[in-house]
C-alpha cells in the first residue's frame, strides 16, 4: 500500500467566544505516501500546525477522518491501538526550548518513550539505547547526564529528534523544526532529518512557512490558506507551475538568486486584508485578497480538483485541462 496517511474532510473548530467559531482546519483532504516528505506551507495562522496536531491526536477532530495504514485513528480507539499509534507517529516541535522538560536529564527525556513502550529489557540496555540515539543525532555520550538548559538551540532540537526516534516510529510530523534556530545551523538539522529518513525509511509531514526550505526537502507540497488546502502537487511541479492565485503570490515573493531572472519576472503582490477566520462564511477563503475574485468566489467554497496528474487546485477559475 503506497498511502500511509489519508486525511479525509478533516475539520478542527475552536469555540473562541459566544457564537464565535474559529475554523482552524476546515474540510481538508489529502494523502501522504510511504517514505516521502510532504511539505505543508502557508502563512502563520493558516491552520497548518493545528492540522498536524489533529492528525497526531493532540487535538480531537471536529469532523472527518484520518486513516493511518488503513485504520481510522481520528475517533475513539482501544487503549492498545492508541498506545501503538503513539509509538509509530511522533512529533518534532518548533520550539526546542519549550518542548524539553527543563527538570529532566537528557537521558530521561530521550528514554521516556523507551520506558512507556517497554523497549529496553534492562537499565543497562536503556542507557545504551540513549547513547546510541545521541550518536545518531550528532551528540555524545556525556550529554546524557546534562539538563536541556546546558545546550544550544540546535543541540536541543537534536535531543528532540532523538526523543522522537527512540520508539522507532515510521511517521514523523515536524512542525517548523528549524524556524527557531540560527540560520547557520538550520541546514545541519535539515540534513540530519534527510539522512535519518533514508536510513530509517521514515515518512515526514514537514510543516513550514519558509518556501525555499520546503522546496529543498519535500517530494510533494500542500499549500494552506485560512484553514483550507488550496493547492497540492509534486514539489517541482508546484514551484515551476503554480496555478492557484495564492500560491502564485507566495512564490513571487521569494527573491530569486539570479538578478536577470529577478528583473524579468512578474510579481503578484498580495492585496487586501486576510479575511477574519472567525465565523468565516461559505466562500473562497482567499477571495478578500484575490485579484481574480468573482461573485461566485464570495459565495461558494471551491473544492480541490485534479487539474493535471497529481496536481490539485481549489479555485473556481481553474478546471481540468483549461489552465
Ligand atoms: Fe481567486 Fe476565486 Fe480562485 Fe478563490 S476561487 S482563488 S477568489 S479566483
Ligand atoms: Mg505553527
Amino acid at each position: 500500500e503506497r498511502v500511509i496517511l489519508q486525511v479525509k474532510n478533516l475539520k478542527r473548530y475552536f469555540n473562541v467566544g459566544k457564537n464565535q467559531m474559529l475554523k482552524a482546519v476546515d474540510d481538508v483532504s489529502f494523502s501522504i505516501y510511504r517514505g516521502e516528505t510532504f511539505g505543508l506551507v502557508g502563512e502563520s495562522g493558516c491552520g497548518k500546525s493545528t492540522l498536524g496536531r489533529t492528525i497526531i491526536r493532540l487535538y480531537s477532530a471536529t469532523g472527518g477522518t484520518v486513516l493511518f495504514d488503513g485504520a481510522d485513528v481520528s475517533g475513539k480507539m482501544s487503549a492498545a491501538q492508541s498506545h501503538e499509534l503513539s509509538r509509530r507517529m511522533q512529533m518534532i516541535f518548533q520550539d526546542p526550548y519549550a518542548s524539553l522538560n527543563p527538570r529532566m536529564k537528557v537521558m530521561d527525556i530521550i528514554a521516556e518513550g523507551i520506558d512507556a513502550h517497554h523497549l529496553a529489557k534492562s537499565a543497562q540496555e536503556r542507557a545504551q539505547m540513549v547513547v546510541d540515539l545521541l550518536e545518531v543525532v550528532g551528540l555524545q555520550e556525556e550529554h546524557a547526564n546534562r539538563f536541556p538548559h546546558e545546550f544550544s538551540g540546535g543541540q536541543r532540537q537534536r535531543i528532540g529528534i532523538a526523543r522522537a526516534l527512540a520508539v522507532n516510529p515510521d511517521f514523523i510530523i515536524a512542525d517548523e523544526p528549524i524556524s527557531a534556530l540560527d540560520v547557520s545551523i538550520q541546514a545541519q538539522v535539515i540534513n540530519l532529518l534527510k539522512k535519518l529518513q533514508e536510513e530509517r525509511k521514515l515518512t515526514y509531514l514537514f510543516i513550514a512557512h519558509d518556501l525555499s526550505m520546503v522546496k529543498y526537502i519535500s517530494d510533494r507540497v500542500g499549500v494552506m490558506y485560512l484553514g483550507s488546502m488550496t493547492e497540492l502537487a509534486e514539489s517541482k511541479e508546484l514551484f515551476d507551475n503554480p496555478l492557484h492565485p495564492y500560491t502564485q503570490a507566495l512564490l513571487s515573493a521569494i527573491p530569486l538568486p539570479d538578478p536577470d531572472l529577478e528583473q524579468s519576472r512578474k510579481r503578484v503582490p498580495l492585496q487586501g486584508n486576510i479575511s477574519s477566520p472567525i465565523n468565516l462564511p461559505e466562500c473562497c477563503h482567499f477571495c478578500s485578497r484575490c485579484p481574480k475574485a468573482t461573485e461566485q468566489c464570495r459565495k461558494v467554497t471551491p473544492k480541490m480538483a485534479e487539474v493535471r496528474p497529481g496536481h490539485f487546485v481549489a479555485c473556481h477559475l481553474i478546471k481540468p485541462g483549461q489552465e
